[in-house]
């Protein structure tokens, strides 16, 4: 990975200006197509470890995750065999994720949502990483890599995200949030004295900030504070509001920063919402982490311009 891909782009706007905020983006989506974003940096100590093992990576997702189709690229680079527990009964045409992950040589298991819960619940980590072996997830010659990727060894992948690009001038950090991974990597790599905000795409999930908790090691008090936002999930995850895509097309025109309909659309318009709402303190740097995941506009078609 050619880490320098990512640049940081600084916005400039009046609602900016106006309440002495600046706003950088870390573009990591612009580091590949289709691994962009936290997926590599969520996924790369797990592979390594399943390709030491000589095993098969199972994971899951569902028809526009960006976590499959991410795993399904990097096996295929890695010579890793690999399976998609996918959730919902097989369509008669598969989305572009799904075919883009099916092309890279991943082989897709469709479940029933009933069965895809029992199974995901089953293959993922239920106690603090400091009671945990990630190897008891993992039987045979398969080796579990829990949805989202969450769990102590993407955490750490993700703690890599602050360990590469410098973020120490900023006062706050603020990313999108599915699992919390990524959130988690960045509060184990920030400053004490920084603030890491996550802007959740999911309805009241309410057990966020536990399942961060749990991921963050030494858990002790010279972390810096986080805090997950409940604001701006636009009728839960994956719901296409328009209001939503015309903001997206809106930002794309005035900023040139494209955003995807799950995840960074709503941090984006969440920050914006946030400023303009007094809520960082005057002469605040803000740096939001672009987590990619641009494929999944394809599920948009003709609705976003970019
Ligand atoms: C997966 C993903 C996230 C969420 O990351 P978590 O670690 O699950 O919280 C955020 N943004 C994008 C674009 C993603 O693909």
């Amino acid at each position: 990975m050619n880490y320098q891909l990512a640049t940081v782009q600084t916005i400039t706007a009046d609602w900016l200006v106006n309440n002495n905020i600046s706003l950088d983006v870390l573009r990591l989506d612009k580091l590949h197509p289709v691994v962009s974003g936290n997926k590599w940096f969520k996924l790369q100590y797990y592979l390594k470890e399943a390709k030491n093992l000589n095993c098969r990576v199972i994971t899951f997702g569902g028809a526009w995750s960006n976590h499959i189709v991410a795993t399904a690229y990097c096996c295929h680079v890695l010579g890793i065999p690999c399976t998609g527990i996918i959730r919902g009964e097989k369509p008669k045409i598969l989305s572009a994720t799904l075919k883009d992950a099916e092309t890279y040589g991943m082989k897709l298991n469709f479940v029933s949502r009933e069965s895809y819960t029992l199974l995901k619940n089953e293959h993922r980590l239920h106690l603090p990483v400091q009671e945990y072996n990630h190897q008891n997830l993992n039987n045979d010659n398969n080796y579990y890599i829990p949805e989202g990727g969450y769990g102590h060894l993407g955490a750490a992948g993700a703690s890599d995200i602050g360990k590469l690009y410098d973020l120490s001038s900023y006062t706050h950090i603020i990313a999108g949030v599915g699992s919390g991974t990524m959130l988690a990597g960045l509060v184990m790599s920030a400053k004490p004295t920084q603030r890491i905000i996550g802007i959740s795409s999911l309805k009241s999930n309410n057990n966020l900030v536990k399942e961060i908790n749990n991921l963050l090691y030494p858990a002790n008090n010279s972390l810096p504070h986080f805090e997950i936002i409940h604001d701006y999930h636009f009728g839960g995850f994956a719901k296409h509001s328009p209001a939503l895509t015309s903001y997206m097309n809106e930002v794309f025109n005035l900023y040139h920063l494209p955003l995807d309909i799950v995840y960074t659309s709503k941090t984006f318009f969440g920050i914006q919402n946030m400023i303009e709402n007094k809520f960082f303190p005057k002469n605040s740097r803000l740096i939001m982490i672009h987590s990619g995941g641009l494929q999944g506009n394809a599920s948009m078609g003709d609705k976003i311009i970019f």
